[in-house]
């Protein structure tokens, strides 16, 4: 099963792999990069959908 991310920011990041942790570590870059956000893991994987 893959992990999904998609930004309810309203921007067109989404991210989408087999890898849970890596899919993780691109959400948090993205947040930080785009919405000034840092997030937890565990943040990060709560919008894993
Ligand atoms: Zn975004």
């Amino acid at each position: 099963m893959a992990y999904q991310v998609d930004c309810s920011q309203g921007d067109d990041f989404m991210i989408k792999s087999d890898d849970e942790q890596e899919v993780i570590e691109h959400v948090k870059e993205h947040a930080k990069e785009k919405h000034d956000m840092e997030l937890s893991d565990d943040e990060a994987r709560e919008m894993i959908q």
